[in-house]
């Protein structure tokens, strides 16, 4: 099944009086339950073709169906909905809330979607037992490595059961050994049935994929 189709899809920003044009007709299908990299210079256009696959930017031409739901029809409100539903958002920097607790910045989306606070419990709990986490929750992410911080994000990511995951830069700042443990834990849950894009610079890390998508200028040059 095709959970992804986009279409004809181009974005141009405007710099002052002069337009930059900063992708350009790209059209691809990710398909349920597929791992994708996505690789490119910097300045390809990588972030903001990953912000608009990940729903954090409507502001673009073309069609984007997520598990057949056009998602240009929504309203400004459906769309933010639909996105906390639907995806999770995995970052370099992990974005976690220092003065929070782990526990509680898992339980963030589930707060936000309105879930009971029992539920909460347990589904916060489950999720970093999962991640190998289990003891933290107690814990500032000050207090944690940069590899548990990052399992704190994901297990943020997929507190409320997304279909689809999306990482940018998600082993950036980690040495190669922590790396390798993120990038297993995805194709982990991978195989569990997670759909994945993940932004990398790193051949070493897209080559553990399924397939690369290869950026050049605002096109894609491979891997459609
Ligand atoms: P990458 O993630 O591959 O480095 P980006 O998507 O960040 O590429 O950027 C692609 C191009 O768009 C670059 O030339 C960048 O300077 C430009 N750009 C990115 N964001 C903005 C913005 N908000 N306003 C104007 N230009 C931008
Ligand atoms: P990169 O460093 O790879 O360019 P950023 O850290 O700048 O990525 O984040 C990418 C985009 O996501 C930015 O446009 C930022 O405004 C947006 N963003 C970051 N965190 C969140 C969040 N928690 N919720 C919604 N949007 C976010």
């Amino acid at each position: 099944m095709v959970l992804i189709q986009l279409s004809n899809i181009n974005k141009t920003y405007q710099n002052g009086e002069s337009k930059l044009h900063v992708l350009r007709d790209i059209s691809l299908e990710i398909s349920d339950g597929e791992f994708v990299a996505v690789m490119g210079p910097s300045g390809s256009g990588k972030s903001t073709f990953i912000n608009i696959v990940g729903m954090l930017d409507r502001e673009f031409e073309g069609e984007y169906v997520f598990a057949n739901d056009d998602t240009t029809a929504l309203s400004r409100r459906d769309f933010a909905a639909f996105r906390n539903r639907n995806i999770g958002w995995v970052f370099q920097n992990f974005k976690l809330i220092q003065q929070m607790s782990v526990f509680d910045n898992v339980a963030l989306p589930l707060v936000y979607a309105g879930r009971r606070r029992s539920d909460i419990k347990v589904a916060v709990q489950q999720t970093l037992d999962r991640l190998g986490i289990g003891d933290k929750g107690e814990k500032k992410p000050s207090e944690l490595s940069g590899g548990q911080q990052q399992r704190v994000a994901i297990a943020r990511a997929l507190v409320a059961k997304p279909k689809f995951l999306l990482a940018d830069e998600p082993t950036g700042g980690l040495d190669s050994h922590t790396a390798q443990e993120i990038l297993d834990l995805f194709i982990a849950l991978n195989h569990e049935g997670t759909t994945i894009l993940m932004v990398t610079h790193d051949a070493h890390v897209a080559e553990q994929a399924q397939r690369t998508i290869r950026l050049a200028d605002g096109q894609i040059v491979g891997g459609m």
